[in-house]
């Protein structure tokens, strides 16, 4: 039996071998695995170097100055860190916050935990297409406003944000900038000074770096104050403390510039492959696409397939390896809030699958899914009356 087809990248990419190698330097005794925070030696100012280049090659990727990258453990702490750090900081200024129904749990409960705590949080509701118009964040700004949360691109859906446009609102109504662009990095052009971008969250695992690592730019000018949630010893500018993971940042480094140099051509290769996907289900009836893919990019893909439920056809599927529309609570299935907050009806959220694509899906995964899928939808609809 052969390994499943995965195409479930925009849950987690495999490390590139490139970037293993490099994390591999950074461990052992022969290798550069002191502390990046010893200052008395010579091992320690080579962490420090290991360490400083990554923040280079992870500035460079964003538009960003190296001094403007915190290193955290990853997304959903540079998440919870930016709404968090910056709501509690700046709570003399404004207790009020906008966001969206379809952000990443890391941005949603963060926020719900910020309403606990005496914030006033606005729910925007996007359009169609998964994306929130500069019309409607305009409506939801108030006095009050102090920070605007919204995702470059949708893990579920890929719809692409309008970032400079919905920058140029927030700033507008005094407000500043947060961006969760893990699924954006390396997939479309980021330029956090370009787009007005304040502050954003990245990680390493979802392109081709390791898990438990990634970081939150931090806009130098005009100065933006955060409150720090991790104490002890003031790395990072007294925002994040903690010894930093130097074989973790290294390959994190090394990732952002492998996407760099290769983002635009992985993206080619992946749109031919998307459509090669798309065309070998064209003579199915029934095939309703979530993602709408004029605004999305093309490693992400949601479709619904009327007259069967999600968990058949993933069982039906066990040779692909992908994501349902739905989250498994502990007594029933419940559709994906982000497919229901663009308005699918929960028949067919319960019915969509996520094919997310990366650098390694080649024109044979595509083929093999294919196989299994039309397998899968004919068998299982010949069932169903
Ligand atoms: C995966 C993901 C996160 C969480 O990142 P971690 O590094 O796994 O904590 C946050 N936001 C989005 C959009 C994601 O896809």
């Amino acid at each position: 039996m052969s390994a499943p087809v995965y195409l479930d990248y925009a849950a987690t990419t495999p490390v590139d071998p490139r970037v293993a190698e490099v994390m591999s330097r950074h461990l052992t005794l022969d290798g550069v695995f002191a502390n990046p925070a010893s200052r008395s030696h010579m091992p320690g100012w080579q962490a420090e170097q290991a360490v400083e280049g990554a923040r280079r090659q992870v500035a460079d990727l964003i538009g960003a100055d190296p001094r403007e990258i915190v290193w955290t453990s990853g997304a959903t702490e540079a998440d919870n860190l930016a709404l968090t750090g910056f709501m509690r900081a700046n709570r003399a200024r404004g207790r009020h916050l906008v966001t969206s129904r379809i952000e990443h749990k890391a941005v949603v409960d963060t926020a719900k935990a910020l309403e606990r705590e005496g914030f006033e949080v606005t729910w925007l509701t996007p359009e169609r297409d998964g994306r929130v118009t500069p019309e409607a964040l305009r409506a939801a700004m108030r006095e009050d406003t102090t920070l605007v949360s919204l995702m470059a691109v949708n893990n579920e859906l890929g719809s692409i944000h309008d970032l400079a446009a919905l920058a140029e609102v927030a700033h507008a109504g005094g407000a500043v900038f947060h961006v969760d662009a893990v699924q954006a990095v390396g997939r479309i052009p980021l330029d956090a000074a370009a787009q007005g971008i304040d502050l954003m969250s990245v990680s390493a695992h979802k392109i081709y770096g390791p898990k438990g690592v990634g970081a939150l730019y931090v806009r130098r000018s005009p100065d933006i104050r955060l409150e720090a949630l991790i104490h002890g010893g003031g790395h990072e500018r007294g925002m994040r403390s903690g010894t930093l993971p130097t074989h973790q940042i290294a390959g994190m480094g090394e990732a952002f510039a492998i996407a760099g140099r290769e983002g635009e051509a992985d993206q080619a290769r992946i749109r031919a492959l998307r459509d090669r996907l798309l065309a070998g289900l064209e003579d199915l009836d029934g095939i309703h696409r979530n993602s709408v893919i004029e605004c999305a990019v093309p490693n992400i893909l949601n479709l619904a397939f009327e007259g069967v439920d999600g968990e058949s056809l993933l069982m039906a599927l066990r040779d692909i390896a992908l994501s349902t529309g739905s989250a498994c609570n502990s007594a029933s299935v419940e559709p994906s809030y982000v497919l229901k907050g663009i308005g699918v009806p929960r028949r067919l959220a319960l019915a969509s699958l996520r094919f997310s694509f990366g650098r390694f899906t080649s024109e044979a995964d595509i083929d093999r899914a294919l196989e299994a899928l039309r397998h899968a939808l004919i068998g299982l609809r010949r069932k169903t009356p």
